[in-house]
């Protein structure tokens, strides 16, 4: 039986750290055990959209880590969020300032997407969209419609031939599917060509929309996309245990405050940084497929952004401990359960 792991620190390529005391509170938990990590634009009340918010929010994490003893061998990767007034000069800029990626969020479909993509297909959006073709920016898309008479649980799907449109249309543009959560969703990738790739969250390899209604409501365990069935969840495991490198790791780790999700209409959002090492492992583990945590984890997300995975390592050993209820006003994702693995 296997008792000790040994990672190179993660690559997480989607986090969300917010902003003021939520991001002081969020960032040393990925920093702890990831080398680098993907960083979400939806941030309020500034959002960043421009050269000059990457430069700023960058600052904002930059000096949160120089705060830490000892400050941690981790690097945020900036990006922007792509909407309907972006420009193909716009997106430039902030490439040049160290943006790695521009984000879409369809309008509506979740947190701070109240001013999200109205139109794909707009002569400004494949304006935006060619120039990050020609710059190799890749384009991130949290891929749900929110349409009439469409149930929150078929939003991906729904999205899915506006993917495709999108992967005809721009054969080199490199794109991520965000935290995809359903069958159909991994067959598309997997048909795909090499530049079209998916993330996928820890959380969504262990939840079924039963675990957010099934038995009361579980407001932490309710994010966007919604976990979804069974055999979607099947799916998503056999993709990650397939060592296939068009699917890697994006935790989508998306901190609110207790009193926003405990709350009529509560916020969505699963904060999983502080467990996803332990959590990989076991969800890995359990599925006979621990040999591919490192590439999934690792390797893959790091290869597509043109990096090599750290050299630094981490470790994790056989031991079970009980995930804490709360950190700060925060719950975690599996809050007062058990977990095997503790990262040391
Ligand atoms: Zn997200």
């Amino acid at each position: 039986m296997i008792t000790t792991l040994t990672l190179p620190r993660l690559f997480d390529a989607h986090v969300h750290f917010r902003n003021d005391e939520m991001l002081q509170l969020v960032v040393p938990f990925t920093a702890k055990y990831a080398s680098h990590a993907i960083v979400m634009p939806n941030t309020r009340p500034r959002a960043i959209l421009t050269a000059e918010d990457v430069v700023w929010y960058n600052s904002e994490i930059e000096r949160t880590l120089d705060q830490l003893r000892p400050r941690p061998n981790f690097k945020p990767l900036m990006t922007i969020e792509i909407r309907d007034n972006t420009t193909p000069e716009i997106v430039a800029r902030a490439h040049k300032v160290g943006a790695v990626a521009g984000k879409v969020y369809p309008l509506g479909v979740t947190t701070n997407s109240n001013e999200g993509l109205r139109n794909f297909f707009s002569k400004e959006s494949l304006e935006t969209f060619e120039a990050m073709q020609f710059l190799g920016m890749p384009l991130l898309i949290h891929g749900e419609l929110d349409l009439p008479r469409t149930l929150v649980t078929k939003r991906e799907e729904v999205f899915l031939p506006t993917f495709l449109r999108l992967a005809d249309r721009f054969p080199k543009l490199k794109m991520v599917l965000e935290h995809i959560t359903t069958k159909a969703a991994v067959a598309t990738i997997r048909h795909l060509g090499p530049n079209i790739n998916a993330t996928i969250t820890a959380h969504h390899l262990c939840t079924t929309l039963n675990d957010v209604v099934g038995d009361g409501i579980r407001p932490h365990n309710m994010c966007m996309p919604i976990p979804k069935d069974f055999e979607d969840r099947d799916a998503l495991i056999s993709a990650v245990i397939s060592g296939n490198p068009k699917f890697f790791l994006g935790s989508d780790t998306a901190p609110h405050p207790r009193e926003k999700k405990e709350c009529a209409r509560g916020a969505c959002g699963v904060f999983s940084a502080p467990i996803l090492p332990e959590l990989l492992a076991e969800i890995f583990e359990k599925a006979n497929g621990l040999s591919y945590l490192e590439e999934f984890a690792c390797d893959f997300g790091a290869e597509f952004y043109g990096l090599k995975p750290a050299t630094e390592k981490i470790t994790l050993i056989k031991e079970a401990w009980t995930v804490p209820e709360i950190y700060g006003n925060v719950v975690p994702f599996m809050a007062g359960e058990a977990l095997q693995w503790k990262l040391l």
